[in-house]
């Protein structure tokens, strides 16, 4: 099975100096990138030499990075930012070994002047990429030098293989709702991500954007939308790693989750909703959700299938007894077995037996 992810690097520390090279860079590949696409198809540049006569002083690879990079946006009108990228020709990860034999990394590629060798900030699980490819069981595709904040990244792209290997079966389910984020849950344990202080953080944001649009204030408001936007995503990406190894740590085989495609919140979840005065996670984008899941799963070796979603509140995941009416609050209170477990945890045991069918 083949997975590509990106990892991103931070660059350690640079230097004013390397900031400023960075800057330049991005602010000349930028300013290529908008002559380029303002060329009409014929005569735009074909090699890095013609490309040359467009643009301010690039190392010839990142300027076919860039050309690359622009054709394959054949609708971009304008670029507000495209950052130097280069191939994997000319990017590479280097391992230093330290004299305490922990592994010091550095990121080598080209600047306006010359080539540089920079010290990565490398997270344990970013390490075991950068292993995998060092061992050669990874393919390095195309790397970009980009700045968020104040900060520098490498966003590097590699192609993994994933070996499955022979473990017993072992399922874990996963409910997603409005109030609780995610409940996962697998032998009896169970991790939660309440969604309290999410939609806190989501209802200062929905202020914000009010107050802004009353004032008339687009810029701000854009600008304001991009932020909620990356802390949205970074929350999906911590809760997905999260759960990945929570799955890990538990030997799971399978991850069962609802199939959300084409299926408005149910009865049960509008009830919530109506009833939540606005403390609950409307509009989350539990699609991004779930396939971040789905991708760190597979790179795990972990299979993911979808549930169909109805009942799987409603039903005891214990003696299979079938509610008419969901519990009054948190508790699942089984009429037959007198079984009692959170409701969400109640849920995410029957999607892991998948009581309702896997989706097609
Ligand atoms: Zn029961």
């Amino acid at each position: 099975m083949k997975q590509i992810l990106t990892i991103k690097l931070k660059l350690y520390e640079p230097t004013q100096a390397k900031r400023e090279t960075y800057q330049l860079m991005a602010d000349r590949v930028t300013d290529f990138a908008n002559t380029y696409i303002a060329l009409d198809k014929k005569s735009r540049p074909k090699t890095s030499k013609q490309a040359k006569e467009y643009s301010d002083p690039l190392p010839s690879a990142v300027l076919v990075q860039a050309i690359r990079d622009i054709e394959s946006k054949p609708k971009a009108k304008h670029f507000k930012r495209l950052w130097p990228a280069f191939n994997n020709q000319n990017f590479r990860v280097e391992k230093e070994l330290s004299r305490d034999g922990g592994a010091v990394w550095k990121a080598s590629f080209p600047t306006l002047e010359k080539r540089v060798g920079v010290p990565v900030v490398v997270a344990s699980y970013q390490e075991k990429y950068l292993n995998l490819l060092f061992a050669g069981k990874a393919r390095q595709g195309t790397a970009r030098l980009v700045k968020r904040g104040r900060d520098w990244y490498v966003h590097l792209s590699l192609t993994v293989t994933v070996e499955q290997e022979q473990r017993p079966e072992k399922v874990m389910g996963i409910d997603l709702g409005l109030i609780c984020l995610l409940v996962a849950s697998v032998s009896g344990q169970t991790l939660f991500f309440s969604g309290c202080h999410l939609a806190y953080v989501r209802r200062r944001f929905a202020e914000l954007r009010r107050k802004l649009q009353k004032a008339g204030v687009h810029r701000a408001l854009k600008k304001l939308g991009d932020k909620e936007h990356r802390w949205v995503t970074d929350v999906n990406h911590k809760v997905s790693r999260a759960v990945a190894d929570f799955a890990l740590s538990h030997g799971v085989t399978c991850i069962r989750m609802e199939d959300l495609a084409g299926v408005r919140w149910t009865k049960r979840q509008n009830r919530i909703q109506r009833r939540d005065h606005g403390r609950s996670l409307h509009y989350w984008p539990f699609y991004q959700l779930q396939e971040f899941i789905e991708h760190k799963a597979n790179l795990a070796g972990i299979r993911v299938e979808y549930v169909n979603r109805e009942k799987t509140s409603l039903t005891c995941s214990r003696c299979g007894e079938e509610k008419h009416s969901r519990s009054n609050g948190r508790w699942f209170v089984c009429p037959r077995c007198k079984k009692v477990k959170h409701v969400d945890a109640n849920a995410a045991d029957n999607i892991a037996q998948a009581i309702s069918g896997l989706a097609a």
